[in-house]
């Protein structure tokens, strides 16, 4: 019976050794405040065009009168949650962001792709703010039918290449792609052709095709690229003050891959500023400071290694927004010291 017992010992330490080798590739890949040289002060006079960032893509821009949202991901279920159970929003969470945010001054929701992590919170908002539009592909107006409150008014097929006036705003949709697929994330180009019912699995959020927008606001441009993908020369002949820019998985990433992103994006668009966004764990939630993805997903200081280096070698400024705090873009072109 030795034999028997010396098996269960090597399996109970194999398990360990995969418990421990989890719990590792789980955990942050390095600290947000390794990074403090590129975050802004807060508590700053936020008078102007200011962001606020929710983590992933989840952007507010508010000019003090109306507001643009991009995409819609506040709810931020656990990992356990997302991969054990069908998925929806935190209502509780949304009524408070409402009013604290006062987003029934919200004009349009512009959703770059459907992943639940863009899109979650966009038939539940739609109910909550009956003046605000949704903007997207097919399957992401399938996303919000989820819910049968929504209007048909507040439904905006996509239309890339227009101009549409949403308030102040001025916004373009661009088409784009997105991140490369892993072995998750492997749906690209497929679309949801019928209304979601919610709850539902993470998996049946198609991705329906990925959108870049471009939003004009009193002489600024600003492009929000959400995924770390492009189209090779889409944006040859944009210029922007300020770029959103996608960086999740960069560094998981080929160094052709890595180089040819930057190009195309940050070297074309030649922005003042870039603000790296899709960088932090959005299975913590949104009540706890940012976290860099974990291990397992991507080497988050890498990713922002690569574009701090491009960036400054241009002459760009880095800015990391790390909490839902409002930051005045236009003090982006001030001091090089905040
Ligand atoms: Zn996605
Ligand atoms: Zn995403």
């Amino acid at each position: 019976m030795k034999w028997i017992k010396g098996i269960l010992l090597g399996l109970v330490i194999l398990l360990l050794l995969i418990a421990g080798m989890l719990a590792y590739l789980l955990q942050a890949s390095g600290k947000v405040s390794d990074f403090k040289a590129w975050q802004p002060q807060t508590g700053i006079s936020v008078h102007g065009l200011t962001v606020n960032f929710f983590g992933v893509s989840t952007l507010l821009l508010d000019d003090g009168h109306d507001q643009i949202l991009i995409d819609g991901f506040f709810s931020r279920p656990s990992l356990r949650q997302v991969i054990t159970r069908p998925i929806q929003s935190d209502k509780l969470l949304l009524e408070q962001l409402v009013e604290c945010h006062e987003l029934s001054r919200t004009q349009a929701i512009l959703v770059s792709h459907s992943h639940y992590d863009h899109v979650l919170d966009v038939p539940a908002l739609l109910e909550m703010l009956p003046e605000t539009a949704v903007v997207g592909s097919p399957s992401t107006l399938n996303i919000a039918r989820a819910n049968p409150k929504v209007t048909p008014q507040q439904l905006q097929p996509i239309k890339p290449g227009q101009v549409q006036q949403w308030g102040n705003f001025q916004i373009t949709a661009l088409r784009s792609q997105h991140t490369p697929p892993t072995a998750v994330n492997d749906d690209l180009g497929e679309k949801l052709l019928q209304p979601l019912t919610l709850p539902a699995k993470f998996s049946e959020f198609k991705e329906g095709g990925s959108f870049d927008y471009l939003i004009e606001h009193a002489g600024y441009k600003i492009l929000v690229k959400a995924s770390t993908g492009f189209i090779p020369e889409q944006l040859q002949h944009l210029e922007v003050d300020i770029l959103f820019l996608g960086i999740a998985q960069l560094s998981r990433q080929s160094a052709a891959y890595q180089q040819q992103y930057l190009a195309e994006t940050l070297n074309l668009l030649k922005p003042k500023v870039v603000i790296p966004v899709h960088w932090d764990d959005f299975f913590q939630p949104l009540k706890q400071p940012l976290q860099f993805l974990p291990r397992l997903a991507d080497d988050t200081p890498k990713s922002l290694q690569l574009l701090i280096q491009a960036a400054e070698t241009q002459g760009t400024k880095v800015i990391l927004l790390s909490g839902p705090q409002p930051y005045l873009l236009n003090s982006a072109f001030a001091s090089q010291s905040d």
